[in-house]
């Protein structure tokens, strides 16, 4: 069969230490710092809202800086905005796959030629350096790109064996209008994926941006609008999480929650969205992609030096604010010392600055942020040894030092509780599989990986890990679409498995029909 589209394949990276890379993401800089502090209206339907309230989005880095200001939802728009969703949806649900996955390309195309633009807007309101923010970028061009191809292979007829005197067809439809709740750790590119794939089988959705990060899912809703979709099918309708959260979830038309956010929200969630609302006619389905404390065991057989690169990478990219970051280090004790040594020389090497000078450390992303982190520092300086970081930045911005705590005892608060910042635990293992038995030993189960050059530890690692996404010999970061699908075990989430070839089964039902001849 020939293809509809061109092969998949993950968008490339640019190199910034080339110069004309550089120069062009500056200039993307400075033409995003000439549209700062625009407001941007709730979009339900066709409709533009200004509510007269506002979320201030600011830059982390800069914090006297307003990068835009999103209109604010309130409950009273509750009701136009899901009936919206449900008009778009009569007719958008009924099109075929092939003409929305059309417009899925569109949007890619859009998204692609816009990239270093987008990339610069998370710089400025996520504190992301250009190599962060391009990754970001790329991973939302392709989970359109992926999604758009996936959408074709669930257009396919069902196999089912054939009854005598009868003929059975099954075939799949999407499920209504779904409610999207994203972080802003990955402002683009978990926002577009958790919305395209719905929206790609046929539903049509309300997305409501995190907080600290609306005006680059406005961006998004510009790009959504040059794809031509029709309107209704996303709605954008920022607000915050405690005042309308709830209200999204409970609403007895919401048909589906896709979130991705912390443990306690998720918990949340999870429990409303199994309550039957008065006037609700079915089960909501409710994805929940959580939070991690995630391990890299490193053993005696490897390069020491490799082993603390990727053990920088994976703590401190992006701040070590990714679901995906390393916060716990466990070393067996043969090596512990020479490898601590090693890291904490690698770590005090890194330079901290603004997003904006491509430093490799930025700000965090809020004062709420910089203050939990800090709480969670004094913690570790009661339990365990400081051993460099441990204190606020420059104060132009949320900064923290790369902090390091070493001789973590495992039932340590640091060692059990997800930070969400540049602060890296350092464990003790008596041997690999005392190793294995501390990495394991967490709610948690999103990312994990191993260091070593033994064959049966890795084997075992395949098997034994508790997590959802193993990296075996590199960092643990960085999932790519359609390459590494991504979703965690345990608490860490439902394993929805964004990018991977199952997710739009997700947002569709199966209807047999059985005709007697
Ligand atoms: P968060 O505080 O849980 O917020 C996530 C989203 O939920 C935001 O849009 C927030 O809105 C909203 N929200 C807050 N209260 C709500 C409520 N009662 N009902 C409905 N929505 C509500 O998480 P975050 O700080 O943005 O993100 C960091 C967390 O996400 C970390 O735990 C990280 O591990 C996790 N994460 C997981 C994955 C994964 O794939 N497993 C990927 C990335 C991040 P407001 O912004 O308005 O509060
Ligand atoms: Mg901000």
């Amino acid at each position: 069969m020939t293809e509809v589209f061109e092969p998949f394949k993950t968008e490339p990276y640019s190199d910034f230490s080339k110069p004309d890379p550089l120069k062009a993401y500056q200039e993307a800089l400075r033409q995003v710092r000439s549209e700062l502090g625009r407001d941007y209206p709730l979009l339900i339907g066709g409709e533009k809202i200004a509510t007269g309230k506002w979320i201030e989005s600011y830059n982390p880095c800069q914090h006297s800086e307003l990068v835009g200001r999103a209109a604010k939802a309130s409950k009273e728009l509750l009701e136009p905005v899901m009936t919206a969703a449900w008009q778009s949806y009569a007719s958008w649900s009924k099109l075929p796959m092939e003409h929305r996955a059309r417009t899925l390309i569109k949007l890619a195309a859009i998204m692609r030629r816009r990239k270093f633009e987008l990339a610069a807007w998370q710089t400025l309101e996520a504190g992301k350096n250009y190599a962060e923010a391009e990754a970001d970028v790329a991973e939302a061009i392709d989970f359109v790109a992926y999604y758009a191809r996936q959408s074709l292979k669930l257009a396919q007829p069902i196999e089912s064996y054939d009854y005598p005197g009868e003929e059975n067809t099954s075939f799949l439809k999407p499920i209504g209008v779904g409610v999207i709740i994203p972080p802003w750790n990955f402002p683009l590119a978990i926002l577009t994926g958790m919305t395209i794939g719905p929206v790609v089988v046929g539903n049509t959705v309300i997305i409501k941006p995190a907080s600290d990060t609306p005006v680059i899912a406005a961006k998004f809703m510009e790009c959504v609008a040059e794809a031509g979709f029709p309107v209704g099918v996303i709605n954008y309708f920022p607000g915050s999480g405690s005042e309308v959260g709830d209200p999204l979830v409970d609403h007895p038309q919401t048909r589906f929650i896709n979130f991705t956010g912390s443990l306690e929200v998720g918990l949340r969630i999870n429990e409303r969205a199994a309550k039957l609302q008065s006037g609700q006619v079915w089960l909501k389905k409710a994805y929940m992609e959580l939070g991690g404390k995630d391990a890299l065991i490193v053993d005696e057989t490897v390069d020491l030096d490799y082993a603390a690169d990727m053990a920088v990478i994976s703590g401190f990219g992006f701040q070590g604010q990714k679901c995906s970051a390393m916060s716990r280090l466990i070393v067996v004790d043969e090596v512990y010392d020479a490898l601590l040594e090693k890291f904490i020389a690698k770590v005090e090497a890194l330079d901290i600055g603004p997003a904006e000078d491509n430093a490799r450390v930025n700000a965090v992303i809020s004062q709420g942020a910089q203050t939990r982190i800090l709480d969670y520092i004094a913690k570790g300086k009661r339990e365990a040894r400081l051993v460099t970081g441990g204190e606020a930045g420059s104060d132009s911005g949320f900064y923290i030092k790369p902090t390091v705590f070493a001789d973590v005892p495992e039932d340590a608060v640091i060692a059990r509780e997800e930070i969400f910042g540049p602060v890296v635990a350092v464990l003790r293992a008596k041997d690999f599989a005392d190793a294995l038995r501390i990495a394991n030993d967490t709610v948690y189960g999103l990312t994990g990986g191993l260091i070593s050059n033994d064959r049966g530890r890795i084997e075992r690692v395949r098997q034994e890990f508790e997590v959802g996404n193993l990296y075996i010999n590199r960092k643990i970061t960085g999932a790519l679409v359609g390459v590494q699908p991504f979703g965690g075990y345990k608490l860490s989430g439902s394993n929805a498995k964004a990018g991977g070839p199952d997710y739009l089964r997700l947002f569709v039902e199966m209807k047999t029909v059985t005709e007697k001849f």
